[in-house]
């Protein structure tokens, strides 16, 4: 168990992958395109793992039978897709997903694989909007880990170029993201930016699903993404309450992204996630691929969000400093009144008796850490 220094305080403000598969090669028209960006593996993701560590040209361009531009950036795990000019985009809007940040956070790759292979083989749907799809960290997942050097989910929003981050290979994979991010945003200026960055949590939790909706000063989440979240079964969101260094923090402070962390279950290796349970996004997201004008109506039991906001912070500030929350308690679990959360233990020389200093909680609360 990984242990994370800050731990949030919160209040309820309102109301089948087979990665080691051999390439097989496709016959007719519509996997001519799958077979030029994927180099004859069967799809997305079975190229990526094969190509985590390859040195591949920076980019590799093909066009899908309806006239879609596809372009596959570097060692793969980024596409870039562009739908014909004349093709109307209903929303008006331009779209990042990506997953596997965390590189054993397999299921939201796995539901972005399949997705990419239903618009690869010309079938019920075509896109409608230009979409930069992203699997964060290739060499990762490969091991099966949710990183190789260091948390990736921290090297965002410029971190990656302090010194001790920017020679390692997630420091240069982030700043990677970054600028194709960035020219994402500026290709398709006028349209509304939204990032979407899939995870699932380490740890259990009372809540399945939550999104994390990155603070950008003055900020108010708009009725339309929270529509969004409902259709992907996302019932609870979670406001941070500071600028910080995780990938969607990046994109809504310095995209102006409409961004969200959405955390959907359990880590599983890959081919063992319960794939039924993440239906929700699949939908959600395929719908917004198509240029569905709306979200449909809202159904028990995702018919509204919980709403929760930060509003104390505990910093582990040393050896003194001692937290009474196990490592395996659930996220978003409820204590009562007057539970010690944490203590400091100061200890002087001489006479002076051993001081310690306390801290009550005192209001109805919720603790969660280690949530990205
Ligand atoms: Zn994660």
């Amino acid at each position: 168990m990984r242990f994370s220094p800050a731990i949030h305080g919160l209040r309820n403000s309102r109301k089948a992958i087979q990665p080691d598969a051999p390439p097989k090669r496709c016959r007719g028209g519509v996997y001519e395109a799958t077979n030029q960006i994927f180099d004859f593996h069967p799809d997305w993701l079975s190229h990526t793992l094969a190509n985590a560590s390859a040195d591949l040209p920076p980019e590799t361009k093909t066009a899908l039978p309806d006239g879609t531009q596809v372009s596959r950036k570097a060692n793969g795990g980024v596409l870039w897709l562009t739908p014909p000019a004349d093709r109307a985009n209903p929303n008006q809007e331009a779209l990042i997903i990506s997953a596997g940040v965390h590189g054993n956070e397999t299921a939201p790759i796995e539901v972005l694989n399949t997705l990419v292979s239903e618009l690869f083989s010309g079938g019920d749907w075509s896109l409608a909007c230009p979409l930069l799809l992203i699997l964060g960290n290739p060499p990762a997942m490969v091991e099966g880990e949710r990183f190789l050097d260091v948390n990736m989910n921290r090297l965002f929003n410029g971190a990656h170029g302090k010194s001790e981050y920017s020679r390692l290979a997630e420091g240069r994979r982030a700043r990677f993201l970054e600028e194709m991010c960035r020219q994402f945003a500026m290709a398709h200026q006028g349209l509304a930016l939204s990032h979407y960055d899939l995870h699932t949590a380490i740890r259990p939790s009372k809540r399945e699903r939550f999104a994390l909706y990155p603070f950008v000063e003055g900020r108010s989440v708009p009725a339309g993404q929270c529509a969004f979240l409902l259709e992907a079964e996302v019932e609870t969101l979670l406001l941070q309450h500071k600028e910080s260094t995780v990938f969607s923090s990046f994109t809504a402070s310095t995209l102006k992204a409409e961004s969200f962390t959405i955390e959907l279950g359990k880590v599983e290796p890959f081919g063992r996630n319960d794939l039924r349970r993440f239906q929700g996004i699949e939908r959600a997201l395929r719908r917004r691929f198509r240029g569905g004008e709306a979200a449909p109506a809202v159904r028990p039991p995702f018919d509204h969000l919980t709403v929760f906001e930060v509003v104390h912070e505990v910093l582990n500030t040393g050896p003194s400093f001692r937290f009474h929350v196990p490592d395996d308690v659930a996220n978003f679990t409820e204590y009562q009144p007057g539970t010690v959360i944490w203590r400091m233990i100061r200890t002087t020389t001489g006479s002076e008796p051993r001081r310690r200093r306390w801290c009550f909680q005192t209001g109805r609360c919720l603790w969660a850490s280690g949530w990205v």
